[in-house]
């Protein structure tokens, strides 16, 4: 494979934050696989930090380290959020979303035209 279009790698990356839940769900909240979904699915709201970025959005641009809510210390607290039993669905969560993000990047570097590899 040459590489991936910016277009493919977008709706694949969109996909996976829905799959990559889906299955986190069945797999470790099967019992109340709905409202886990849900807050799963509502963790995606850390993305509203896009907002304050300019462009908006930009499908070439690596979200960790970039938008406040995608640092490191966002990345910290989230995974401190494992700790307390009412937070961890949304900690998981979040962790599952810089996940992504991460692999997104990686994919970015990897096989993007124009992107170097380093
Ligand atoms: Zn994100």
């Amino acid at each position: 494979m040459d590489y991936v279009s910016v277009l493919e790698r977008t709706l694949v990356h969109n996909f996976l934050h829905f799959l990559i839940p889906a299955l986190a769900t069945w797999i470790f909240y099967r019992k109340d696989w709905r409202s886990s979904y849900i807050f799963l699915m509502l963790t995606m709201l850390v993305d509203l930090d896009h907002l304050i970025a300019d462009p908006i959005f930009d499908p070439q641009r690596c979200s960790i380290g970039f938008h406040p809510l995608h640092s490191e210390i966002a990345i910290t607290i989230f995974a401190l959020m494992l700790i307390h039993k009412k937070l961890r669905i949304f900690g998981f969560g979040l962790l599952i979303h810089m996940s992504l993000d991460g692999l997104d990047c990686a994919w970015m570097a990897s096989f993007s035209p124009g992107i170097p590899n380093s």
